[in-house]
């Protein structure tokens, strides 16, 4: 086995052995780099690029987002890169665009599987040479391979969102993240649809399955790329705002609420949310957090619903100086 053998096979097993899905897509940016020095990396996930069901087949631009991983794994806000987002949806093939004078291309590999987001592995710079080209795109058959499988670990089937069991490790991911910037903010949100129960009893089950589903692309497009979106179960969903403080927390949620409150959902109609949300202080834990989010979102339901609420804001149950909640 030559050297370039070894160390593609270096790479798959280094691949194999990452836990959860950022950081195998982490690793896939840098193993990519270091088998073929000078090509830049960069990997795309496109969100709303499944046709439903009920409200129509055809995927409109404004319908999909896109997110970016930098080199950190950390997900950025740049809606960069590729002209033709719509033309890998719909062939989901390779490409591969040249540059002959300067002996180098583009590549562009999609990456799809029957949950999560689409994913665009594209590849700058990359030297006109079968042979190492053949070497990039085995690597990234193999991240395909091994990202499906952490989807359907990490993500809820219906809606392609992250799931329950996720949640511990992201939480400390995106603790990390706020302590690596400089302690920006962490604001922790639980969104609960209102009257869900009446819409599966008017509309039928699969109707009030098209509404999570709607409602899932809708926090997708509402919020931002650095913050993580959970379906926690049922009507629940839960959102952590990368460096957000209780007020711009407030703005991004009463956002979402108004865009739920303004969209027409198929075949449904009218639907509204309630949200409460906390900030999330050092060294508290995420079930308290949780517990607390749960508080404010709970007042929220009992003051008429359709509406966000911060748990610093309630003063039921009374919570102390240090913010630790009387249980008893
Ligand atoms: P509230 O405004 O107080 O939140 O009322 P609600 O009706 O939304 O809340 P409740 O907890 O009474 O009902 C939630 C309903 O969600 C009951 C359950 O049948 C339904 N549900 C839970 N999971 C799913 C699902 O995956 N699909 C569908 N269609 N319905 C679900
Ligand atoms: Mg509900
Ligand atoms: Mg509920």
């Amino acid at each position: 086995m030559n050297n370039d053998g070894f160390e593609q096979l270096s790479a798959v097993i280094g691949l194999s052995r990452e836990r959860d899905g950022v950081s195998l897509t982490r690793a896939l940016t840098h193993t990519l780099r270091a088998l073929c020095p000078g090509v830049d990396v960069a990997v795309l996930e496109v969100y709303g690029h499944r046709p439903m069901a009920m409200g129509g087949g055809e995927i409109a631009a404004e319908d999909v987002s896109v997110r970016r991983f930098d080199e950190t794994g950390h997900r950025v806000d740049r809606r960069e890169c590729i002209d033709d987002v719509a033309g890998f949806i719909a062939s989901l093939r390779p490409s591969a665009v040249d540059c002959e004078g300067r002996g180098v291309g583009q590549v562009v590999v999609p990456v799809s599987g029957d949950i999560g987001p689409l994913r665009l592995v594209v590849l700058d710079d990359v030297p006109i040479d079968p042979w190492v080209r053949s070497k990039l795109m085995q690597v990234v058959e193999v991240y395909g391979n091994l990202i499906r499988l952490m989807d359907s670990r990490e993500r809820d089937s219906l809606t392609g969102l992250l799931n329950r069991q996720t949640f511990a490790s992201l939480f400390e991911l995106a603790v990390q993240r706020s302590t690596a910037g400089g302690g920006t903010e962490l604001v922790l949100a639980v969104l609960d649809i209102d009257r869900f129960k009446k819409i599966n009893d008017t509309f039928g089950h699969l109707y009030g399955d098209e509404v999570l589903i709607h409602f899932a692309h809708l926090m997708e497009r509402a919020f931002r790329y650095t913050d993580d979106l959970f379906r926690f179960g049922g009507e629940e969903f839960l959102v952590l705002l990368s460096g957000a403080d209780g007020d711009s927390g407030r703005i991004a949620l009463e956002r979402f609420r108004k865009l739920v409150e303004g969209y027409d959902f198929p075949g449904v109609g009218r639907v509204t949310v309630s949200v409460g949300y906390v900030g999330c202080g050092s060294g508290v834990l995420p079930t308290t957090l949780i517990d607390r989010a749960d508080q404010a979102l709970y007042f929220a339901k009992d003051s008429g619903r359709n509406q966000v609420v911060n748990f610093a804001d309630i003063d039921e149950p009374a919570h102390d100086e240090s913010g630790s909640v009387q249980l008893f």
